[in-house]
């Protein structure tokens, strides 16, 4: 019998406030160690916590996308362990009474196919500080910045099979959290973070021991790492050996993991509720003006971009993953005229423009409505495709709008049938051993011939003739 694989999630997502849970220090990324950390970050005796609002409804939105039930009342609970880059000797978190109680997310799959992943509960709390061992001999440097940065952790019922399943279900995620504007999504500066906790069983057995592969933050690396990590499993129970409940690190360089800690329970962390806050309340009120707030989800708008705007399937999963991508589609396909075509462009030539520069499309130089633009003038007819990309390269340099850059670096395609018959005439003339040899041969080394007068064509032209009109032109001609 063969193996079966059991996969469940918990993510960190670090909510996108402009202050800290519990304090009013700056969340923002990248500024000098220690410099956005006040008194309750650092712990000094005698501060004590207020609860950030904006990071409760936060999480509430997160719920009402998911369809999961909200807890009116959820309750702070204090952890507690010695970590150098937890100063208090604890981490707020919520364990017993969580803000978001269980829902579910579907996800699809590459062959069209869906799933249901339940949601266990999701549950705030605070993140702990840096350790540096960079630039320090024989010491540790500790950033405090990013203490005290609200999370929601999302904990996943383990009902994932495969590691595509894990990793769809990680990108809806990030498609979710970011579309309702609760997250940044930016991954590599540890915006979410996956723990992927994977067992082995026989089909049919109960659930196998598991292990914790912590802090992923690419959806390459998670993929990998499930790979290897059910592999080491395999091997390792088809050896005779057992599985330990673990906690392991991977290396995402040399595609390696190791085990750094066997599991905790949870009674070794002496969970109490904070005495320092009061249990958090909301109204039902609350939640409705939340839910209300919510914009378009990706599945929605997913189902809306295949069913008003004729995109196939696999372009509207793509876009709908982004909202800004979503957003740019909508205005593209407006000015364009044609959604097919803008969508085209932009999971084609701006996509690997943006994934050159590492920028998302709101950054794009290109905006929608010279994306579009541009779409409308290949389908005037007053530029070829091939002309268009050199205009679209033009209009990302920043040299102005496309109908611009076709002005004044003379790009109309040569539609005018007089001028393109002297054209072809002309290549006809100067290229008579090519003619002869065309006349001469039979049908299937015409096919092949003919992109020879083609090119020249083109070539006369500067890319700029009418394709269409240099084909039949051709056709007519060397038949003669
Ligand atoms: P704990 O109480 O030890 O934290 P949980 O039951 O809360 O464990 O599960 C933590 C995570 O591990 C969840 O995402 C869950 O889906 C997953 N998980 C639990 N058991 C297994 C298993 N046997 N195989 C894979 N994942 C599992
Ligand atoms: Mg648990």
């Amino acid at each position: 019998m063969s193996w079966e694989t059991v996969i469940g999630l918990e993510v960190h997502v670090q909510l996108a406030t402009r202050t800290k849970i519990f304090s009013g220090a700056s969340t923002a990324f990248g500024a000098e160690p220690n410099s956005q950390a006040c008194l309750i970050d650092m712990a000094m005796p005698g501060t004590l916590p207020v609860v950030n609002h904006e990071a409760i409804r936060n999480a509430v939105r997160f719920g009402l996308a998911i369809g999961a039930k909200i807890n009116q009342r959820s309750v702070f609970e204090r952890k507690n362990y010695f970590y150098p880059d937890l100063p208090k000797g604890y981490q707020t978190t919520q364990l017993e009474a969580p803000i978001v109680g269980a829902g579910e997310v579907e996800i699809r799959l590459e062959d069209g196919s869906t799933r249901t992943v339940r949601i266990h509960h999701a549950h705030l709390e605070e993140d702990a500080g840096k350790s540096l061992h960079e630039d320090f001999h024989g010491m540790t440097g500790i950033d405090l910045n990013r203490a005290g940065t609200p999370l929601i952790e999302i904990v996943t019922e383990p009902d994932m099979r495969t590691a595509e399943e894990a990793v769809a279900f990680a990108r809806k995620l990030h498609a979710l959290v970011t579309s309702i504007g609760i997250c940044d999504g930016d991954m590599s500066q540890g915006s979410m973070r996956f723990d992927v906790n994977v067992s082995v069983r026989k089909s049919g057995d109960p659930l196998g021991t598991r292990t914790e592969t912590k802090n992923l933050n690419s959806f390459r690396f998670m993929e990998k790492a499930i790979a290897l990590e059910i592999r080491r499993q395999i091997d390792l129970l088809e050896d005779g050996g057992t599985v330990q409940q673990e906690t392991r690190l991977y290396n995402g360089d040399s595609n390696t993991a190791r085990a750094m800690r066997t599991k905790e329970d949870a009674n070794d962390y002496r969970y109490f509720p904070c005495p320092d806050l009061l249990p958090v309340e909301i109204t039902e009120d609350d939640i409705e003006a939340l839910r209300a707030s919510l914009p378009e989800l990706p599945d929605a708008r997913r189902d809306r971009f295949t069913r008003d705007f004729g995109l196939p399937d696999y372009d509207a999963e793509i876009i709908s993953a982004s909202r800004d991508m979503s957003d740019y589609f909508e205005q593209a396909a407006e000015h364009a005229g044609d959604a097919k075509l803008a969508a085209n462009w932009m999971l084609g030539e701006m996509s690997a423009r943006l994934n050159a520069e590492e920028i998302g499309i709101g950054k794009s130089p290109v905006s929608a409505a010279h994306l579009g633009q541009l779409i409308q003038r290949i389908k005037d007819g007053t530029i070829s495709s091939k002309i268009a990309k050199q205009v679209f390269d033009a209009c990302w340099q920043g040299n102005g709008s496309p109908d611009e850059i076709i002005e004044r670096e003379g790009l109309k395609q040569v539609s005018d049938t007089g001028e393109l018959e002297k054209i072809v005439d002309g290549i006809i003339a100067d290229n008579a051993e090519q003619v002869a040899a065309f006349k001469a041969a039979d049908e299937k080394k015409q096919k092949k011939m003919f992109g020879f007068f083609v090119g020249q064509a083109m070539k006369a032209t500067q890319g700029k003739a009418n394709p269409q009109q240099i084909n039949q032109l051709l056709q007519k001609k060397l038949q003669d």
